[in-house]
Parts: structure tokens; sequence; C-alpha cells
């Protein structure tokens, strides 16, 4: 890039996981904060959906979205801004798949494919996921994730996989 040039918007997804505290409200504020960063303008999040944890079993469901943001942000950079909005939502770090405040992954930014050791993109089990899927269908159901396929067709293999959308219940007027 040019100095001085700023980078052409690319889109972003990025999904949102939390199951502990209250996993609902925690995904509903990180979307905020995904709309606070800096050169970076929030489009689109999905609904809420509620889902059976994977890999380490015998801890209370996750709340899942995604989120999509038109970015001028670096992947990298991008990255490490997720990172400091988890860390905002109190996330402690210990082993893969344990419960979290809240996760936040970066999905997809564009086309851009990569695998430096700390940022995979595509993300790497993105398409082998429901949660992820689901509400990624939702908010771009023509999306082809490079080198896997079409969200809509990769989602439909994975439909042993327990996930219903959130139902908010509103008081009546
Ligand atoms: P997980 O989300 O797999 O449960 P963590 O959130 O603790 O686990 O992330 C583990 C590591 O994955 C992080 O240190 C991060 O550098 C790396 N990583 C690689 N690619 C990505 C990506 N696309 N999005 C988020 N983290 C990623
Ligand atoms: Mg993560």
């Amino acid at each position: 890039m040019r100095e001085g040039v700023p980078a052409a918007p690319a889109v972003a997804y990025v999904a949102l996981g939390a199951n502990l505290g209250d996993p609902v409200a925690t995904v509903r504020a990180a979307a905020l904060a995904l709309a606070g960063l800096p050169d970076s303008r929030l489009t689109a999040v999905s609904s809420l959906y509620r889902t059976a944890p994977v890999g380490l079993l015998g801890q209370p469901d996750f709340i899942n979205a995604v989120a999509a943001l038109e970015t001028a942000l670096p992947p990298s950079v991008l990255l490490n801004e997720l990172f400091a909005i988890e860390a905002r939502f109190g996330r402690q770090r210990s082993i893969r798949n344990a419960p979290r405040t809240l996760d936040l992954d970066l999905l997809l930014h564009g086309a851009t494919r990569c695998d430096d050791g700390r940022l995979t993109l595509p993300h790497p089990r993105m398409h082998e996921r429901a949660f992820v899927l689901a509400p990624l269908a939702e908010i771009a159901p023509q999306l082809e994730i490079p080198g896997r396929g079409p969200v809509a067709g990769l989602l439909g293999a994975c439909a042993d996989q327990r996930i219903e959308r959130v139902t908010v219940h509103t008081a009546a007027a």
C-alpha cells in the first residue's frame, strides 16, 4: 500500500460467542462494540442462536451470532481490535473450547487467505460449524467461503448439530 492512501474497504465477517454470565446481553453489547471500531462500518448482525458446546462438553450452551463489517483495517489489525474487545468483556484465555464470557473470531476478510500461526483466514473451522454457518447464511446467503464452497451447502452438511434461533420475548404494549 502507498503511504497515505487508505486501503479499499473489505467486507469482514466476525463470529460472536458467549456462554458465561448473561450471554445474550454480552453478545448484543459486543455487536455494539463492533459498531464502534475505527475505519469500519457495521453493516449487518444476525439473529442470536443457542447452540450446544463443541469439543468440551458439560458446559453451558452458547449464544452465537455473526456480524458483517465494511472495514479499511487490515486483517491483523482487525484481529487485535477483536482481542481488545474480548479483553474488555473480561475474557480469560485458558484452553481451547473452554467456557468464555466472549469469543470473537475473524471468519473472513474479503478474499484474503493466510495462515501465519496467529491468524488463519478463512477461519479454519468455520466451514464445519452450524453455529457459524447458520447466522452467516442468514446475513450473507450467497456467500462463498474461499477454498470451501457456498455457505448454504456447507450448512446443509451440519444438519446433525443442535442449534435454535433465540426468540426474544418483549412485553406487550
Ligand atoms: P477458539 O476461538 O478457537 O476457541 P481462541 O479464541 O482462544 O480459541 O483463539 C485461539 C487462537 O486462534 C488465538 O490466539 C488466535 O491468534 C488464533 N486464530 C487464528 N486464526 C484466527 C481467526 N481467524 N480468528 C480468531 N482467532 C484466530
Ligand atoms: Mg476465538
